[in-house]
């Protein structure tokens, strides 16, 4: 297959056989399919109007392999090729948008030579240079605020409430200002003029269709209203009628006002009505007329900084600007007949066929953050110390850094085949590097990349499939990894990128950037129009397809303040443990932003696959879900603050708290909690009805640990958990704080149920103790017998456990370290869980069947996490300091060993029944029957009493008791019609999570469900 410059090159060596009579020009392209470029490249010849293919006009069918194909010209490429001097002045008077693009290896046939000798001698306005303003462009840090605004959205409000703020002076360059309600706000805010001042630089860009007013109005206007208080000069540029020389080529371009040395407005949109329609329509009470405003205007992203030095740089390049211009002030020759006939060629430009005009799915309001972040500004035609360009170096850095994503929306792309261009070649290059190197590309352009710009932007080395065109984008943003934003005025066209008068800024602060990510995502998925005219999946979205997902929890703040990645498409359906998500059909997988069903869909299922595919690797062969081959996941069951296991499907629910709906499905740290408890029912089905306390607590650790354990098997998360812990990963961290969102949403009625910072924290320092001895309720501050309260206690050692093993791995353990220590516990775990018998002090027998599992390893693993066991089970009291010095004596076993004790292979094993008394309970005569944890005792340790020696463990019956008698005094169990009405104990509002099941010998206490947590701490 040829490349384009092959057929470039086959082209130039064949020209005679192309020259043929009514052959306009030739060139290389691509075959054309509604407006898109598609297949290898071929030949492609020019003509006026067509007659018929190739042989119709004496062609070879192909050159060189390359096939010929015969096109009709543009209006402008028949005015190019006829009469090039007429299209140059035209060229030169037109805006960028409208022009066509040159090809490289591109030959006219039709003009006389004479003409194109004589357009490269139009008389010449003379360049003065570009002397720019002293201060260094150089970044500003720290904590800024910073207004974030869409257009059309709300872009006039936020500009007109920036007016108001105006206290003494504004300093502005502008490329176009023809709004009349902008001119009228302007005024408004500077009257009265005595203590108010301008300074304007405008450029005058041929008149666009939506102006109320001329650029030369919009002067004359203001100077008759402010008089001495306007400082004002015309932008030296090459096509303005209003200056006899020039600085900047074809715009100056820039739009920025700063207001009292203080704060700066940036944009990159003009003071037109397109760019600033003023029926804002966030603030449109009908949304009829809202998305009438948004099809007929322009997308444009604006920022306003508060921020003096920064304020000053700009106010201080623009100052500089208006005093250079000075000396090119006057009217320039025949510039009228130019500007009128420039004006009436408006409309030759060719538009893109796919363009459509299509309603929004929504409008954004702006978004103020006060944050730390890094801010670079971009001036061009600044240069950056080695002398290239400081926007093109700048950009080429951020775009050559994109590891994950990079989303750009420009108002057209023209390649350049100019070589003083290469600063602008090379950013092209750099995202055709990023989208081959995998990053998720995506570029939307507007309906001036028409089908010839499209071709000559895949000449260029891009991807036309990566593009999408959206009607009125005017907007030159750029979204790097979620984290880092551009909002500038820079076209990216040669002199666009590197010679005209352009600002913008890059912001580094993730809050930003997801902002102006989620309008971008916004707009490809419901604005812009994809290859084929499809909304939706492209090609490259199949061919690399990515979710996003939370890291560990969407947590309090909206925007999150860690922002998702993206991931690759979660496979459920592997084995054992596969997944299913009954009743809903898989979104099409893609990047969705959060907030939507789609994103909690894909969420969801990314964090059920990773957790699953954790305990995959670390399980017995043979083991699987007790529900059978396929566990469910049902990710929104309804309205409640809830998340259960109940042995058929995982279950998840949405309240909503504090003005915002939270999901509990949506959160990666309560999905594997869930699954938690289904891997533990999976390993040790006995516990599900053991009726002891501790077993109930650590089915809940089990749930926080397998959280912790999936969480750190994300790289970013590992990289992140060691920066923020300061490699003490026992540290209160996002890795240690679980289900932060649900957490807040509780706080919200039930401000001690839960920790101030999340739902529980695995760094803590409880301190074992009897839970029989405890209350049955407490605030999160204490620790009383609910399970998920005295759950804390083995979390808290698992954690000191997983901090002691990273902090030995190495003498500076990194994050491959990391995933290892995860791995090498999670396996003592399991192994730990199959051999400790269910007695009532359960935490205490695990801890020591992990410690000997541990010193029964094989080979260099041997011992290698005995001290940190020990130690973090010692500090948590779980063990006594007597049973962990006496661990030694501890027989080593094996897995093997285990498993008969387990049984996890064999199949279900039952606690026996114990029975108690049912009438005490006011539940009739009939016994009430507990599975009572009394497996022989396969370890001598015990746990830590206060003050000195061990805890005395209690007996099977005694720690059924105990456990009823909790879940009585909680209402936790649905007791049916048992008992006498007047005796019996009932609570009417409770969430249940055990029944009373009739059988032949009593009434059997069963287990419905392990849920969440929420209402077991905060009902009655
Ligand atoms: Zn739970």
């Amino acid at each position: 297959m040829p490349t384009f410059a092959e057929a470039g090159r086959a082209l130039e060596q064949n020209l005679e056989a192309l020259r043929k009579p009514g052959i306009l020009a030739v060139r290389p392209g691509y075959h054309i399919e509604a407006g898109w470029p598609v297949g290898d490249p071929v030949v492609v010849a020019l003509v006026g109007a067509k007659k018929g293919e190739a042989a119709a006009y004496g062609l070879p069918a192909q050159i060189a392999g390359v096939p010929v194909e015969v096109r009709e010209a543009s209006p402008l490429e028949r005015l190019r090729a006829t009469r090039p001097e007429v299209h140059a002045e035209l060229e030169d008077r037109t805006r960028p948008e409208q022009h066509i693009p040159d090809f490289p290896f591109e030959r006219s046939f039709a003009a006389p030579p004479q003409a194109a000798a004589q357009a490269a001698r139009r008389p010449a306005k003379p360049q003065i240079p570009y002397r720019p303003a002293s201060p260094p462009l150089d970044p500003v840090s720290g904590s800024l605020t910073v207004i974030c605004v869409a257009s059309p959205d709300a872009g006039w409000p936020a500009l007109r409430d920036f007016f108001g703020r105006v206290q003494q002076k504004l300093v502005v360059g502008m490329y176009d200002f023809t709004s009349a309600h902008v001119l009228a706000g302007l005024e408004a805010a500077l009257t009265p003029v005595g203590p108010h001042t301008l300074s304007l630089v405008l450029d005058h860009p041929t008149r666009n269709p939506t102006a109320d007013q001329s650029d030369e109005q919009t002067e004359q206007d203001l100077s008759g209203k402010l008089g001495g208080a306007l400082s004002f000069a015309w932008a030296p540029v090459r096509s303005s009628p209003e200056v006899t020389e020039w600085m900047f080529p074809t715009a100056y371009h820039i739009k920025v006002a700063v207001r009292d040395s203080a704060e700066v407005w940036l944009s990159s949109g003009n003071w037109n009505n397109s760019n600033q329609p003023e029926d804002a329509p966030i603030t449109d009470p009908d949304p009829t007329h809202a998305a009438e405003t948004f099809k007929n205007s322009d997308r444009d992203w604006h920022v306003v900084i508060a921020h003096p030095a920064l304020a000053q740089l700009y106010e201080a390049y623009l100052l500089n600007d208006r005093e250079t211009a000075r000396q090119a002030q006057g009217q320039a020759v025949a510039a009228a007949e130019l500007e009128a006939f420039a004006e009436q060629s408006f409309d030759l430009a060719e538009l893109s066929p796919a363009a459509e005009a299509r309603s929004p799915h929504q409008f954004f309001a702006p978004l103020t953050v006060t944050e730390t972040m890094t801010v670079q500004p971009l001036l061009t035609p600044d240069h950056a110390s080695d002398g290239g360009g400081m926007y093109a170096d700048k950009m080429l850095e951020l775009i050559s850094g994109a590891q994950h994503s990079l989303y750009i929306q420009l108002q057209y792309i023209h390649p350049s085949n100019q070589a003083e261009d290469g600063g602008f070649t090379a950013l092209l290059d750099a995202v055709a590097a990023r989208a081959a190197a995998g990053v998720d590309v995506r570029i939307i352009l507007s309906q001036w990349q028409n089908s010839q710009w499209l071709e000559r932007l895949q000449a260029a080395g891009i991807d036309t499939g990566l593009v999408r065109i959206q009607n009125g984008v005017h907007n030159k943003g750029f979204v790097v990894d979620h984290q880092r934003v551009v909002v500038s005025s820079q076209n990216w066209s040669g002199p666009g990128v590197l010679q005209n008068r352009d600002a913008g800024l890059i912001i580094d602060n993730t809050t930003i950037a997801r902002y102006f990510e989620g309008i971008f995502l916004h707009d490809w998925d419901n604005v812009a129009v994809g290859h084929g005219r499809r909304v939706g999946v492209t090609a490259l979205d199949a061919a690399v397809a990515q979710i996003f997902g939370w890291e560990d929890d969407p947590g309090e703040r909206v925007p999150a303040l860690i922002p998702p990645e993206l991931r690759p498409v979660p496979d459920l359906t592997l084995t054992p443990l596969r997944l299913a998500i009954p009743r809903v059909s898989a979104p099409p997988p893609r990047g969705y932003p959060p907030g939507i069903p789609e994103f909690r869909y894909w969420s969801a299922a990314e964090a059920a696959a990773r957790g699953a595919a954790f305990w995959r690797q670390l399980l017995p062969a043979g083991t699987t879900w007790q529900v059978g081959e396929t566990l469910n996941m049902l990710l929104d069951e309804g309205e409640d603050f809830n998340a259960f296991y109940d042995r058929q499907a995982l279950n998840f629910f949405h309240g909503t708290a504090g003005g915002r709906t939270v999901y509990s499905g949506e959160s990666p740290d309560i999905v594997c909690h869930e699954e938690g408890h289904a891997i533990l029912d999976a390993l040790r089905p006995e516990l599900f009805d053991a009726g002891t306390i501790e077993a109930a607590a650590f089915h809940e650790s089990f749930g926080d640990m397998s959280a912790l354990l999936a969480a750190l098997q994300l790289p970013s998360m590992r990289t992140a958990m060691i920066a923020d812990t300061g490699g003490d990963l026992s540290h209160s961290s996002r890795l240690s704080r679980l289900a932060e969102q649900l957490g807040w949403a509780i706080r919200q009625s039930a401000p001690t149920a839960v920790d101030a910072d999340c739902l529980r924290n695995a760094a803590n320092s409880f301190f074992y103790t009897n839970p029989e001895t405890l209350p049955s309720r407490a605030p999160a501050a204490s620790l009383s017998s609910e399970p998920h309260s005295f759950s804390r206690v083995f979390t808290g050692a698992f954690l000191e456990a997983l901090a002691g093993g990273f902090r030995l791995a190495s003498a500076h353990p990194g994050e491959a370290d990391l995933q290892a220590v995860s791995r090498d516990l999670a396996r003592l775990l399991v192994t730990g869980i199959l051999a400790a018998p269910i007695v009532p002090e359960y935490m205490s027998q695990v801890a020591a069947a992990m410690i000997t599992a541990d010193a029964g390893a094989e080979g260099a693993a041997r011992g290698k996490y005995g001290d940190v066991l020990k130690s973090a089970f010692v500090r948590h009291g779980i063990l006594s300091p007597q049973s962990a010095a006496g661990v030694a004596a501890f027989h080593a076993i094996s897995v093997a060993a285990a498993r008969p004790l387990g049984m996890a292979v064999d199949g279900v094993r039952e606690l026996p029944h114990i029975a108690l008394s049912a009438a005490e309970y006011g539940l009739g005569e009939r016994p009430l029957l507990v599975r009572a944890p009394s497996d022989p005792r396969r370890f001598a340790v015990s746990a830590a009493a206060f003050g000195v020696g061990s805890v005395t463990p209690s007996n099977a019956e005694h720690a059924a008791r105990a456990f009823v008698e909790d879940l009585l005094q909680r209402g936790h169990i649905d007791i049916g019609g048992a008992g006498q009405p007047g005796i019996r104990i009932v609570h009417p509002h409770t969430f249940k999570t055990h029944r009373l099941v009739p059988s032949a010998e009593g009434l059997m206490l069963a287990r419905i469900l392990f849920d969440c947590g929420f209402h077991a701490m905060c009902r009655p």
